[in-house]
């Protein structure tokens, strides 16, 4: 059997659950966002989550970048136990990129640089490669709002990759994109990715994106959300167009609708139902899942 070196794992989630209190406006109620969850991401590799919408994903991201904390279980970071975000190794991007638009996107990446104690001199360097690595160096003295939705994405990429964190947390970041842009942006993703070595989960909810992206991806049943399977790609970074078209692209997106046609049913059928979903219980109950 295959075994991983502790010291190879970057970020470690064991026994993880999370319930929301007072879920729905219901006074009392808690709804489980996750249930008892284990997985172990490697360092340097690209872990996709992937699962039914309300499963769960942005909470277990969110827990491992110290935003939210476990009601049950532990997270560490290279083999820490998080308790707080810690600014200094995970970096996050988010859908909405949190661009600030009074700054240029040099200077956006040049003041997280800053918050970052990195030595002033070597500021402007490291933001203008940032920039160039991801195409826009033309545009670093343009202000956000002159951008378009996906140039914007692609400064927040750069801004992230250019903090010295080892890990990067990504929720859905190309999700308000066009199919083609985001396209482009993955092929650029997997290039840098092979350039810098960082961690990165990456949650998505596109079985595409998320076979062309991973080194391996986490397939998550509907809320509460689990686990079901992880998924190795196997394939080398940096993944060209051609992978698209290949069997092998075929057959791992197949498998990946296989695993969550059922999950997305479940849970448009208790949607539609009016069904109080699994998970949403009375804190004062007892059927507490501990
Ligand atoms: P995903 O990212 O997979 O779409 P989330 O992790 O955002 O799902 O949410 C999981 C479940 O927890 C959903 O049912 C969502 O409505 C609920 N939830 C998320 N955040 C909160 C919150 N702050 N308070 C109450 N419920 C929440
Ligand atoms: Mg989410």
């Amino acid at each position: 059997m295959f075994v991983v070196n502790p010291l190879d794992i970057a970020v470690e989630i064991k026994g993880v659950s999370h319930s929301f209190e007072g879920a729905l406006g219901q006074a009392g109620a808690e709804l489980m966002a996750l249930s008892t969850t284990d997985l172990a991401i490697r360092r340097g590799e690209l872990l996709s989550l992937i699962g039914p919408s309300g499963c769960g994903k942005s909470t277990l991201l969110n827990m491992m970048g110290g935003l939210l904390t476990p009601t049950s279980g532990e997270v560490r970071v290279n083999g820490a136990i998080v308790t707080a975000p810690m600014p200094k190794t995970v970096s996050f991007v988010f859908q909405e990129n949190a661009l600030f638009p009074w700054n240029t996107i040099l200077d956006n990446i040049v003041v997280a640089l800053t918050f970052q104690n990195v030595p002033s001199g070597e500021r402007l360097d490291v933001a203008h490669q940032a920039l160039k690595a991801v195409g826009l160096s033309e545009f670093a003295q343009y202000y956000p709002d002159q951008l378009s939705g996906g140039m914007r994405q692609r400064a927040a990429l750069a801004r992230a990759l250019s903090l010295k964190t080892d890990i990067i947390l990504m929720d859905e970041p190309f999700a308000a994109l066009d199919e083609q842009t985001r396209m482009v942006l993955g092929e650029d993703l997997s290039t840098l990715l092979n350039q810098t070595g960082k961690t990165i989960v990456l949650v998505t909810h596109s079985l595409g994106e998320a076979v062309f992206l991973s080194d391996r991806i986490a397939v998550i049943s509907a809320r509460p959300g689990r686990v079901l399977e992880v998924i190795e790609v196997g394939e080398p970074h940096p993944r060209h167009p051609e992978f698209v078209t290949s069997g092998k692209f075929a057959e791992l997106r197949n498998r990946l609708y296989a695993l969550l046609h059922d999950e997305i049913r479940q849970t448009l059928s208790t949607q539609a139902m009016g069904i109080p979903s699994a998970g949403l219980q009375s804190a004062a109950g007892s059927s507490r899942h501990d």
